[in-house]
C-alpha cells in the first residue's frame, strides 16, 4: 500500500494504491466519503499502468472529491435539521426532521430519508432519537451478519455473544476470553467494511494476537481484506466522530 499524489488544474490530489493478489479486476478507482482516493489493482501491476488509470479518470476524481469534502463540510456543522446527510451502511441518506406523527418510533427510513419525530427546533432530541435508532439498527445487523459470516468460520459453532460500545478509536475489539465489543458507529460503514470487522474480530476467538497465524487464517476467510480495511480507515475520523 502506498501514498501518491497527482496533479489536476491546481489542485494537488492524493492516492492510496491498494494491491490484491490473485485480483480478477483491473485497476479500479473509488473516492470514499472521506475525500480519499483509492486505487485497487492486481499484485504486480506496474507504477505506470497506475499512473495512466489515475490520469485518464482525472477529472472525474476531482469532481467527485470536491462533492464529498463538500457534504463532509456539512456534516461537520450538524445542528439536526432537515436535509443533513446520514450515512448507514456506506450509503447517503437525508435527515428529516417531522414535530408531527405518532412519536412511538425514534425514527424510520423511508426512502432516501431517514425522519424522526422531535418537537421543531430540538436539535438535542433528534440527536438522541438519531443515536438510540443506529444503536438498535447495529445490534439488528451484527446479530444477522455475525450469524453469516460463522457459518463460514469452522472454529465457531454459533453466533458468538457480543455488546455495543461507543468507542473513539476502535471498530471492536475481542478480549482473550473470548468477549467481541463493537462499535454501533460502524453501521455507517458500508456492508463489506462491517463484514471485514466482524470476522477481524470472531479470527481473534482463533488466533488471539495479530500474529502471522492471524493474518493467514483473515487472507483466507476475506482475500481482499486490505483493500476494505484502507476504505473503512479512510473513513474512521468521519463515523466515528460524527454525532456520537
Ligand atoms: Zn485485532
Amino acid at each position: 500500500m502506498g501514498e501518491h499524489w497527482f496533479r489536476y488544474g491546481s489542485e494537488r490530489i492524493p492516492y492510496k494504491v491498494c494491491f490484491t493478489p490473485n485480483r480478477k479486476r483491473h485497476v479500479t478507482i473509488n473516492v470514499h466519503p472521506s475525500g480519499l482516493v483509492h486505487v485497487d489493482a492486481p499484485d504486480g501491476t506496474p507504477d505506470s499502468d497506475i499512473r495512466t488509470a489515475v490520469t485518464k479518470r482525472a477529472r472525474w476524481i476531482s469532481t467527485k472529491r470536491t462533492a464529498v469534502l463538500d457534504q463532509q463540510k456539512v456534516r461537520r456543522v450538524r445542528q439536526y435539521r432537515s436535509g443533513e446527510g446520514l450515512l448507514y451502511l456506506g450509503r447517503q441518506y437525508k435527515l428529516l426532521v417531522r414535530a408531527d406523527g405518532n412519536g412511538s418510533a425514534l425514527a424510520k427510513m423511508r426512502g432516501g430519508n431517514i425522519e424522526v419525530v422531535a418537537p421543531l427546533g430540538d436539535g438535542e432530541a433528534v440527536r438522541a432519537r438519531l443515536l438510540a435508532w443506529y444503536r438498535e439498527r447495529a445490534r439488528q445487523h451484527f446479530e444477522r451478519r455475525m450469524i453469516a459470516l460463522a457459518g463460514q468460520l469452522n472454529w465457531v459453532s454459533e453466533r458468538p455473544p457480543f455488546s455495543l460500545r461507543n468507542m473513539r478509536s476502535q471498530w471492536g475489539n475481542c478480549t482473550v476470553s473470548g468477549a467481541i465489543v463493537l462499535n454501533p458507529s460502524l453501521i455507517k460503514a458500508p456492508r463489506e467494511c462491517v463484514d471485514y470487522v466482524l470476522l477481524h474480530e470472531m479470527t481473534h476467538l482463533l488466533e488471539h494476537n495479530h500474529s502471522p497465524a492471524f493474518y493467514r487464517v483473515l487472507d483466507r476467510v476475506m482475500p481482499d481484506w486490505r483493500s476494505v480495511k484502507l476504505r473503512l480507515d479512510g473513513m474512521a475520523t468521519e463515523l466515528l466522530y460524527d454525532f456520537f
